[in-house]
């Protein structure tokens, strides 16, 4: 049986990883956090979380990266800015948060059998493809990838709607998908520039 260490050790930090977050503008404040636990104490998510917004904040300053992508608090957050409008220093902690879930995408570090991360990240592929979303193939890839026994048990569910006409067995998409194409390739390349200038040590914390 293979026990999870619970204790983090000096070792498990990534060198470089709180800076390159505090680099990103709207986090820089990070550094000033003192700790106080009022993020904490003004989240109303926070008791379903793994982490508290607090510890996400001592976390991603003391580099610990892998722990921090792979939290479900991140994506927990329901960016309700309670937590930053609170907050003694004024830590923009809800765009940390974005922050943190853009690059737990980017670098492919998320908890891979949460729902959240794994819809977003099946929203952004079909949108980006088909130039719309089509929510029955949304729910299913989303259950399949997460927990396919609980679609299985769905299955009254899917043949109604299938009996209504409810059910699309083909992508909604959009006609012209070659001008999406390049528009989203032209966004790409952007996201790419704007990365390596505003990112420049990115790499050197994998
Ligand atoms: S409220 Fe602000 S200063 Fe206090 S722990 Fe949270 S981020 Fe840090
Ligand atoms: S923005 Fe997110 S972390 Fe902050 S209080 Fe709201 S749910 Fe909690």
């Amino acid at each position: 049986m293979d026990l999870p260490r619970t204790i983090k050790y000096e070792a498990d930090r990534v060198a470089g990883f709180g800076k390159e977050v505090m680099s990103v503008p709207g986090c820089e404040n990070l550094q000033s956090c003192i700790q106080c636990g009022t993020c904490s104490g003004v989240c109303p998510l926070s008791i379903y979380m793994d982490y508290s917004p607090r510890q996400v904040m001592a976390l991603t300053r003391s580099d610990f990266k892998n722990e921090v992508l792979r939290s479900h608090t991140i994506w927990l957050c329901a960016s309700c800015y309670a937590c930053t409008v609170e907050c003694p220093r004024q830590i923009r902690i809800t765009d940390i948060m974005y922050e943190l879930k853009q690059r737990a995408i980017h670098d492919g570090i998320y908890p891979k059998k949460f729902p959240i991360p794994v819809l977003a990240k099946e929203f952004y592929k079909m949108a980006h493809k088909q130039g719309r979303v089509t929510d029955n193939w949304l729910a299913t890839w989303m259950f399949l990838k997460t927990n396919w026994r609980a679609a299985l048990g769905m299955w009254r569910l899917g043949l109604g709607l299938i009996k209504r006409g409810r059910f699309s067995f083909t992508y909604d998409s959009i006609r012209q998908k070659d001008q999406l194409a390049r528009m989203m390739q032209t966004v790409d390349n952007l996201s790419i520039d704007a990365l390596t200038d505003a990112k420049p040590k990115r790499k050197a914390s994998h």
